[in-house]
């Protein structure tokens, strides 16, 4: 059976910041998600717990329980790689991997970083191994004892910094509904308190330009996402 949303993140909150709102909103129209976390974040996006003297197995085991409660409290079931962070690697048996994870999910659409992101290699890297393994999962030679998936819609998150990382929004999904799940969420990671209210703000700001562009007044939170391939449509949407 398809899967409607198929999240790839590099770290074990990227998924929660940037893309939270939109998944419990999937979630609460009965739609079905899957996440994959290819590492905890444990060495580059954890100082607080490295501050305060945690080992690596620690914090990959606080980072680890923090995105599963956080996962949990979004209604979609999580799995973790644990490929290790700061460097990430992909190489080829991690990309057939991921081809795997994509031909057995049969995703209409994954959700997984945008292409560039100056201040993060690990979220470029995932962006172009997703990416790849995306274009894998639909050719024939490759993995040929497993169904090849078809053409899926592929959507990058919001970067941290949007206006240094060639950001667009593409797509604005209004959140307003699932908002309080995604704080909810978001506070499950104690480690990155700081970017609970830059996360705020900018479902807020975006929530502004949901209302302005759609004319629907009721919407007050959004996530905004880049589109790799464009819109095909019988009419102009
Ligand atoms: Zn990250």
């Amino acid at each position: 059976m398809a899967t409607d949303l198929l999240v790839i993140s590099a770290h074990a909150a990227d998924y929660v910041w940037r893309g939270g709102g939109t998944i419990a909103r999937y979630v609460q129209m009965g739609k079905s998600v899957q996440i994959i976390a290819l590492s905890y974040g444990e060495r580059g996006e954890s100082a607080e717990l490295w501050k305060s003297g945690k080992t690596l197995d620690e914090v990959k085991a606080i980072r680890r329980s923090e995105s599963q409660k956080a996962a949990d409290i979004l209604g979609a079931p999580i799995r973790f790689m644990d490929w290790d962070d700061y460097p990430l690697a992909v190489d080829d048996a991690r990309l057939l991997e991921l081809v795997r994870i994509i031909r057995n999910a049969r995703p209409v659409a994954i959700l997984t970083h945008g292409k560039h992101d100056p201040f993060n290699p690990d979220h470029e890297t995932t962006a172009a191994k997703v990416h790849q393994a995306s274009v894998l999962a639909i050719s024939h030679g490759v993995l040929p004892d497993i169904p090849v998936a078809k053409q899926v819609r592929l959507f990058g998150f919001e970067h941290h910094q949007p206006e240094l990382s060639e950001f667009h929004p593409d797509i604005v999904v209004d959140i307003s509904e699932a908002f309080e799940l995604k704080k909810e969420a978001m506070n499950c990671f104690q480690a990155q308190k700081h970017l609970i209210e830059y996360y705020t703000m900018r479902a807020f700001i975006r929530g502004n330009h949901a209302r302005r562009i759609s004319g629907q007044g009721e919407y007050r939170y959004a996530e905004a996402f880049m589109r790799y391939y464009p819109l095909v449509a019988g009419e102009l949407l």
